[in-house]
This record gives C-alpha cells, structure tokens and sequence, in this order.
C-alpha cells in the first residue's frame, strides 16, 4: 500500500533571516498561527504531520523567533517532531564541525522542550542535493562553497554520530534533472523507497511542495513505496499552492483514499521500526 507522509516546515523568522531569494524576510511572525490553525486542521481530518522545527525556537523568548509552548502543542497533538537544523543554516557551507554543532544544539533544544526523544531531520532549503556516487551533482553547491563543503553522505554520516535516524532527502541525478528541463515535466513523481546513504534511513521527496498535484496523488494511490507531501505553515495564509484552499481539498482526498484503503499515513519515525524488522 501507498505511505504518505506529511511535513510541515518550521522556520520562523530565523529561516526567513536566512532566505537565499533576494535576502531576509519578515514573514517569520506568520508561522505562529498558522501553525495553531493547523493543529485545528490535522486533528479534524485526523492526520498526523511531522513538523521539523529550527531548534532555536524551541528556547525560551519571544516571537517571531521562539515558541517552545507551541513546539510542545505540536508534541501533545501527537505529532511529530523533528530537528531542521538549529538556526536554518545552509547546511553545504559548514565544515565538519559547524555541522556537528547545528545537528547537536538543534537536537539538544527540542528534546529539552518537549520531553521526547528527536530521530528525524528534515535539511534546511533540502540541501545537500549533492550526491556523487548517485550522480546527483548540484552546481550551486559546488559553486559557492570551494572547501569543506558539506555533501549529503557527509550530512548522513555526521546525522548518524549525534543520534539521528532519519533525514528527508532531496538530491536528483544530474541525467534526470536535465530531461526534466528539456521535457518541461517532472519525472520522480513516483512512490519512492527508503533507502541507506552513510547507514542512515533515508526517504527521498517525490512530489513538488505543496498541496497542488491531486492527479499525482490520485495516480500513486494503491502502488506500493511512499510518498511525500510538505508545506510551511508561514504559506498556509496565502493564495500560494501551500496555501489553506489547496490544503483542504488534499486533505479530503487523503482522507477518502484512506478510507478506501489505497493509502495509509505513516511518521517518519514510525518508519524505523518497520525498517529495524
Ligand atoms: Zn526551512
């Protein structure tokens, strides 16, 4: 059967300080409640998310940069929670030990904050996409930072040292991206399979952000693997692809499709133990 997995980004405004299109942002007030509303949203429709939180928020102090209540809301929901780094850092540009640090402080806060262990982690701007033995070569990231740079089997391996189990990964071989170009169309649309990078559980983004492309989900309901749908909340408020008025109406195609036994809903961490067996 089909495994959905839903994931909110939590940035705050510390992700809106570091948006890499055109400088900082101030949209980090916005996450707050937007995030309340959609505590009201799953629960309605009964779905679980995993929402991966920048470990920053989770200490003491005000908005638009901390909420640790509304961390442990999320928590108490029965959702999940997972680290996207300490302060949104773009993970490529750290060396070994910037890495280590972020992943460590970013783990440390959420757990101190709600009480539970942290496993999951969802990478800031999903990069690394590098990935050399799997021909997934990003020239962004090759380009802007010349030494130490952080690839993704880095990034597993230091995940795997400071005692998480899981990342969502986004790398696309270089092949594919560029049939993508000259065919307009995306060609990963397809359940994806957990998969080791360094020895750590990883499952690989295979829809476009947002909660647009009902035909892809209506296409991949009842196939076998998983799939991904994400959004952040700061977005839920606007006319955007990851605004409410598409959100809705995926939600109650999740909800009918599961109910028809095509899909189930699955969080990452619920993932680890089917893979331990
Ligand atoms: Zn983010």
């Amino acid at each position: 059967m089909l495994t959905l997995l839903f994931f909110w980004d939590y940035d705050t405004q510390w992700g809106a300080d570091r948006s890499r299109l055109g400088g900082a942002k101030n949209w980090g007030h916005l996450e707050f409640p937007n995030t309340d509303r959609l505590i009201d949203i799953h629960a309605e429709y009964d779905l679980p998310a995993c929402f991966a939180v920048v470990g920053a928020a989770a200490f003491p102090g005000e908005r638009p940069y901390h909420d640790p209540d509304q961390i442990r809301r999320l928590h108490a929901a029965g959702h999940e929670i997972a680290s996207h780094s300490f302060k949104h850092e773009w993970l490529p540009a750290l060396n070994a030990k910037a890495l280590r640090e972020t992943l460590r402080q970013s783990k440390d806060a959420l757990e101190q904050c709600i009480g539970a262990e942290v496993r999951s982690f969802v990478p800031p701007f999903d990069m690394p996409m590098d990935y050399p033995a799997k021909l997934a070569l990003n020239l962004t990231e090759r380009r802007e930072v010349k030494t130490e740079r952080t690839d993704l089997p880095h990034l597993c391996e230091a995940l795997a040292e400071t005692g998480y189990q899981f990342c969502r990964v986004s790398y696309r071989p270089f092949y594919i991206r560029g049939l993508e170009k000259l065919l307009a169309r995306r060609l990963f649309d397809r359940p994806s399979a957990l998969e080791k990078i360094a020895g750590l559980t990883c499952l690989r983004t295979n829809m476009p952000p947002g909660f647009a492309s009902l035909d892809i989900l209506h296409r991949l309901a009842g196939q076998s693997g998983y799939i991904i749908v994400y959004g952040h909340p700061h977005h839920l408020s606007t006319d955007k692809v990851e605004g409410e008025k598409y959100l809705i109406p995926m939600l109650k195609r999740i909800r009918q499709l599961r109910d028809e036994g095509k899909l189930q809903v699955a969080l990452p961490h619920q993932l680890l133990k089917i893979s331990r067996h």
